[in-house]
């Protein structure tokens, strides 16, 4: 089996064959079809793994690969559901239905480790260079060592963030803390930081899940270095001391999301969308320029039927005009009957709101989109940046805290809602976090003419325009990616393999 695609079998030389491994999650999955696509477009072939149920959402990304000419192959692994306790087609974190599962699931991913090792020694006539695989794959280090390739993880998060992860884990800065409010002060980090156990990256800190979570940052201290979907110009500081602190090369090869240069590409993105994208498409173009705030939670976040309504009664009195994601879910039939028959009536003229899957991208790169409530997931956070638009934060669990640091106090482009504590991922916290009232002042101010929101707009676009020059030929970004194809081309080249004259290296060396 060989890879179609552009320049397919230079002569001289192997070209690096890189291994995505994404954690099976919209939010870690879609950077990596971006890296995918990247690396493709730079010269390198890609196996992309997955699974039958992600491989169907990933349709539109598999075609626009195929039509562009990549060298991208979709590689779909079965995935052992019945045999780990899950429901048939449970293939995905967005599909499991309670946290009790969560380990069972990652169980199952870890069983995907004799099928993929199985796969990568078919590939006689493209083995594999590098394995670029999701920090939450532990498992990946042993293929990497089997087959005598890097391993280089991928966590989804920023340098910033990135950076608090490891000091916190690695020094045990919140082992013996018994109030979870209580302010710590963390040392070793570049610029003042203090912060509560209660708001510090809490990824699988779920009862339970401990063992994988020592498992995986263990094995991270074992990586050849790390892929951050960031850019140096953005957080040079804490990217440069992460690189210093983990004593690994750090490529910052983002925003990755800018690889997307048209609106089908773009809406296509991680699954299907739930609406028709031109209607929405056309209901942005009738608006004016700057004018919509865009609401989205992500992929998970799981927001109470309490404060669907209680955003909804914010969003309305706010008198703007708004886009509004509220994701398919346990959550969504028992606000419908609300949505359908008082909400959305009344909010009609200036309201949109999307059940499902909405295609993020595209509408954040609308010139209408003025300002972004998001709850500071990474892959949210820097499209937002992207965008040049000024952003409402609203964490709910994980890294999104450090997330909102970075775009209040740092970047200063950023305003809190004022969320009163963590929702943590797959619970049923009743609260209501956010009022209707802190939801349209926070709305008001950043929509509205005053001069601190002026200064964010500025800011924000100051952003984006970085963010364009670090991706674009010449400069950081598009550099790394460069750089680290050849670093991955050397090795493989200099391993002393065989190589034919079509370019394909004919044996793994170990
Ligand atoms: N996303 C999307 N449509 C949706 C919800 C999410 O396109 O309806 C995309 C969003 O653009 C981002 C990713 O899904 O790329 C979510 O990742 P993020 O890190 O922001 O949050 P998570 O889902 O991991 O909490």
């Amino acid at each position: 089996m060989t890879f179609t695609g552009s320049g397919d079998g230079q002569s001289g030389s192997a070209r690096a064959h890189f291994v995505l491994v994404p954690m099976l999650a919209q939010g870690h999955t879609i950077p990596m079809t971006d890296m995918a696509r990247l690396l493709a477009e730079h010269g390198a072939q890609v196996s992309f793994i997955t699974t039958p149920v992600n491989a169907s959402r990933l349709a539109g990304f598999a075609a626009d690969v195929e039509a562009a000419g990549l060298a991208v192959r979709l590689v779909e692994l079965h995935f052992p559901s019945a045999k780990f306790g899950l429901p048939d087609g449970c293939e995905n974190l967005d599909m499991i239905q309670s946290t009790d599962l969560l380990s069972n699931f990652m169980d199952a991913i870890a069983a995907l480790q004799e099928p993929l090792k199985a796969y990568l020694h078919e590939q006689q006539r493209s083995p594999p260079s590098c394995i670029i695989s999701d920090l939450i794959h532990w498992w990946t280090g042993d293929i990497a060592r089997e087959l005598g390739i890097p391993r280089l993880t991928f966590s989804g998060f920023c340098g910033f963030s990135s950076l608090i992860r490891y000091i916190t884990y690695h020094n045990n800065v919140f082992q013996n803390v018994k109030d979870e409010n209580e302010l710590i002060t963390i040392t070793g980090f570049p610029t003042p930081l203090e912060l509560t156990k209660a708001k510090c990256p809490g990824n699988f800190c779920i009862p339970g899940m401990e063992q994988i979570r020592k498992k995986f940052l263990e094995e991270e201290l074992k990586s050849d270095g790390e892929v951050i979907n960031s850019f140096q110009e953005l957080e040079t500081l804490y990217i440069e001391s992460f690189e210093q602190t983990t004593k690994k090369k750090i490529w910052a090869v983002g925003p990755m999301c800018l690889c997307h240069r048209d609106n089908n590409t773009m809406a296509a993105r991680g699954n299907k969308a739930s609406m028709d994208e031109a209607q929405c498409l056309q209901w942005l173009d009738s608006m004016k320029p700057g004018s919509v705030v865009f609401v989205s939670f992500g992929s998970l976040a799981c927001t109470t039927p309490q404060q669907l309504v209680e955003l909804g009664l914010g969003l309305e009195t706010s008198r703007k005009p708004f886009i509004w994601v509220i994701k398919a879910g346990a959550k969504l039939p028992e606000v419908e009957e609300w949505l359908a028959d008082e909400f959305e009536e009344r909010v009609k003229n200036r309201g949109m709101v999307i059940r499902g899957w909405a295609p993020q991208l595209m509408i954040l790169q609308h010139q209408a989109v003025g300002g972004f409530m998001t709850h500071c997931g990474w892959n949210s956070t820097i499209e937002g940046i992207c965008a040049g638009v000024p952003m409402i934060t609203w964490p709910h669990f994980g890294e999104q805290f450090l997330n909102e640091k970075l775009l209040v106090d740092v970047l200063k482009i950023g305003m809190e809602v004022g969320v009163k504590g963590v929702t943590q991922w797959g619970s049923e916290n009743q609260e209501v976090m956010v009022t209707r009232d802190e939801v349209q002042k926070a709305v008001n101010t950043l929509m509205d003419e005053g001069a601190a929101a002026e200064e964010m707009r500025v800011r924000a676009k100051d952003c984006a325009i970085k963010a364009r020059r670090a991706f674009d030929e010449g400069g950081s970004s598009n550099d790394n990616i460069r750089l680290l194809i050849q670093e991955m081309e050397i090795k493989t080249n200099a391993c002393g393999s065989v190589v034919d004259t079509d370019g394909n290296k004919l044996s793994f060396l170990v």
